[in-house]
């Protein structure tokens, strides 16, 4: 019996942008650059121009969040711009939504789905 489980992911842009206090980036990352999120969770890097491991670490935690739907009272809806984390950095990286993709729980793991009751 086929039975709906269908949710709905954002794809997702990072943009890096220039610090308002005007402060260098001394990360290897320049304003312009960006990545994607697609399909769920693939990272891509349309330019092909390396990014830097540490701010992608940062970042990371934030981008499955960033995905979804959320409450429109959360934090997590509204704030768009995270700082670089190295403290010297001027580099802002923005996070924006994309094409919202419809995917089906039993297509994207083996864990059962529970219903509420
Ligand atoms: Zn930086």
């Amino acid at each position: 019996m086929q039975f709906d489980d269908e949710f709905f992911l954002h794809d997702l842009r990072v943009d890096v942008l220039r610090s308002a206090d005007g402060r260098p980036m001394v990360c290897r990352h320049d304003e312009g650059d960006y990545f994607t999120v697609t399909d769920d969770d693939l990272l891509n890097f349309p330019t092909g121009k390396p990014f830097p491991i540490f701010p992608l670490a940062a970042l990371l935690p934030l981008l499955a969040a960033k995905a979804r739907e959320l409450h429109p009272n959360d934090w997590m809806a509204t704030d768009t711009d995270i700082a670089c984390p190295d403290p010297n950095c001027g580099g802002v990286f923005r996070i924006s939504q994309g094409t919202r993709r419809s995917y089906r729980h039993s297509e994207q793991t083996l864990a059962p789905l529970r219903r509420s009751k």
